[in-house]
């Protein structure tokens, strides 16, 4: 019999639901299914693709709330987060509707030179026959689907191996392809960290998102195997407040930024500087603020802004990056320890921290938010470049061309200015990872989808003498004819091109 893993609730430890917990046969043999069915996928138009696509996309709004709800068993978020992820979704499928088919229509470029006059070139965008998505457990819905969609438009069978935390609504999401009738390229796994390596094992492309130490060992296995991967690692991403900021725009950008998903999201504000002149009214307003936030196992009422964290392993490493900065001088002007039930972690404001501390160099991943004071943008920009991660920043002034200045002096692969998360929502750019946050990127229009195909070069001659003059037989006569012609149309000056001494 398989073994099950039991899913429970963060919010109050019920269970909510099991999967199997599947061997590495088990994977192999449903990506076999998938590989034998991606031909006929693949022989699709991408027009009749896209209609399934789009029928998908109807579902997934029509089951949004059973969806929301199931999200929010699994995770513990308050019902506005449980309900972001399907609205994204449908974004990620009606743009690359409406785009992918430019974006990986063959291409006919003219020969470049006399050489190759006489051939027709053609560059084919053909998919990976299999796409192993392997997902962590904050955005189970968001993360599983935004990086299949383009992968079955190109063509692809996709495999997705959710979380263990968080398996019931990717399971029960990508039932939902096989409900509406469409064709079997589409597949979901379950089990621990076993049946992802299965999946890399299987799979001829890896997308994952997770941990730094995890993307670690699946790029590895990926090499071993000559598969190219995607990974979209952790980051400790930096705010940067410069004195002129809009001060209530930061502030709330700050509080969203760092507590949404209770900081569960690799872009979540991680640490924040702030210039001299606006510190102290910039911490007051963030306290006060924070102070305003609901927390708590909310039902489907917008009763609460911030949910539980995914669970005990997670609450664990922010309570000891709270209690080390803590040890080491920082003050905790708001929260600082667990909340009462479930996996609950009260927000929570430091001061008086600095890079000698866990809790700005590591990557936290929880309801935290660590606020330091610098001289001026120099040591702002110095401080944020000093992270071993560079996964996306943020930069506050009213001067947006400064704001832009500053973004580009950032080791970051994306920088929103006087905004958070904006970049996430901007399809056409792309969202990559720089240092330990990822190789690889998601979105960027073309580069979204193609990043699923490997590209074919077709050359077909226009014109087929019984032999070519460079094919066999070697004589002195041809030899000596070729070399002249050559040269003639190559070298790229007179003497050179007749030979002349
Ligand atoms: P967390 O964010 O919980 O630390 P991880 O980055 O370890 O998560 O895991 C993210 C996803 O990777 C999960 O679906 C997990 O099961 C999977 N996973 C863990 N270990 C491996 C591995 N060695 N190979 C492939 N997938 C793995």
């Amino acid at each position: 019999m398989t073994a099950v893993i039991e899913v429970r609730s963060p919010a109050d430890g019920g269970v909510a639901g099991a999967v199997p917990d599947q061997t590495a046969e088990e994977v192999s043999s449903a990506v076999a299914n998938l590989r034998a069915n991606q031909p006929a996928w693949e022989a699709l138009s991408y027009a009749e693709r896209v209609g399934w696509l789009r029928r998908y996309r109807d579902w997934l709004l029509d089951n949004e709330d059973r969806l929301g709800r199931l999200l929010q068993s699994e995770t513990g978020k308050p019902w506005g987060e449980a309900t972001f992820e399907v609205p994204y979704v449908v974004d990620v499928i009606n743009y690359y509707a409406k785009h992918g088919e430019r974006f990986i229509a063959e291409q006919t470029p003219r020969p470049h030179g006399a050489i190759t006059m006489t051939k027709k070139q053609r560059m084919v965008y053909r998919p990976y026959q299999v796409v192993g998505v392997i997902t962590p457990w904050n955005f189970p819905l968001a993360l599983a689907l935004m990086d299949s969609v383009p992968a079955l438009l190109a063509g692809a069978s996709v495999v997705v191996k959710p979380s263990e935390f968080t398996p019931l609504v990717t399971r029960e999401a990508i039932a939902g392809w096989a409900e509406i009738g469409a064709p079997p390229v589409f597949g979901c796994v379950t089990g621990y960290g076993p049946a992802g390596a299965a999946v890399v094992d299987n799979a001829d492309f890896v997308q994952f998102t997770g941990s730094t130490r995890t993307g670690k060992v699946i790029g590895q296995r990926a090499a071993e195997r000559l598969i190219p991967c995607s990974l979209e690692l952790g980051g400790k991403d930096a705010m940067v407040v410069l004195a002129d900021a809009e001060l209530d725009r930061a502030v709330n950008g700050a509080v969203w930024g760092a507590l949404c998903n209770s900081g569960q999201m690799c872009t979540s504000v991680e640490r924040v500087y702030v210039e001299a002149p606006i510190y102290e009214d910039f911490v007051a307003r963030v306290v006060e603020r924070v102070g305003e936030l609901r927390q708590g196992q909310d039902d489907q009422g917008y009763h609460f802004d911030v949910g539980a964290l995914a669970n005990e392993n997670q609450l664990a490493i922010v309570q000891r990056h709270v209690d080390e900065a803590i040890e080491q001088g920082a003050k905790a002007l708001t929260g600082g320890k667990r909340a009462a039930a479930g996996t609950f972690f009260e927000p929570t404001v430091l001061i008086d921290v600095d890079h000698s501390m866990a809790c700005m160099t590591e990557e936290t991943f929880g309801p935290t938010m660590p606020i330091m004071r610098v001289a001026d943008a120099e040591e702002a920009i110095r401080l944020a470049n000093d992270s071993a991660y560079g996964l996306s920043a943020t930069v506050w002034t009213k001067d947006k061309q400064r704001g832009e200045s500053v973004a580009r002096r950032l080791e970051a692969g994306s920088v929103n200015v006087n905004d958070m998360f904006a970049n996430l929502f901007t399809l056409p750019l792309p969202q990559a990872g720089w240092k330990q946050s990822g190789i690889g990127a998601r979105n960027g229009g073309e580069y979204g989808i193609r990043k699923f195909c490997r590209s074919q070069a077709i050359v077909s001659s226009n014109l087929t003498p019984k032999r070519e003059p460079q094919w066999y037989p070697y004589t002195r006569l041809k030899g000596t004819l070729l070399r002249k012609l050559t040269r003639l149309v190559t070298a790229r000056d007179l003497r050179r091109r007749f030979g002349l001494r």
